[in-house]
């Protein structure tokens, strides 16, 4: 490997790290709206008009479905933090491309 492509991948690395830094409205789970009823008597949802769409985050913790309640004005915010984890997940993939090739020089473990 040329010192040139050397000082790249390490450049490049640099910089994704760098990216990791400002994703920390991250989210691992995934988005829906649904709409549901109530346990009011009476009320119009059990006719068919039901309540939403509310928006949740559902995310798996233990093996275990979990579902949140994302309260109105954190919508985008949430949507914005699921692409945030997959971007994570990206950049993960590319730092280990770029460390297998360091490795593959004996160079992984310089900083
Ligand atoms: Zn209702």
């Amino acid at each position: 490997m040329s010192d040139s492509k050397d000082r790249s991948l390490r450049s490049e690395r640099e910089k994704l790290l760098g990216e990791l830094s400002g994703l920390y409205g991250l989210i691992h789970g995934s988005y829906f709206e649904r709409y549901s009823t109530c346990s009011r008597p009476g009320c119009a949802c059990h006719q068919g008009k039901k309540h939403g769409p509310r928006a949740y985050v559902s995310r798996t913790l233990e093996g275990k479905p979990r579902q949140h309640y994302v309260p109105k004005g954190q919508v985008d915010a949430v949507r914005n933090g699921i692409g945030q984890y997959h971007r994570m997940l990206q950049i993960a993939d590319r730092i280990t491309e770029i460390n297998l090739e360091l490795m593959r020089e004996g160079r992984l473990d310089e900083p």
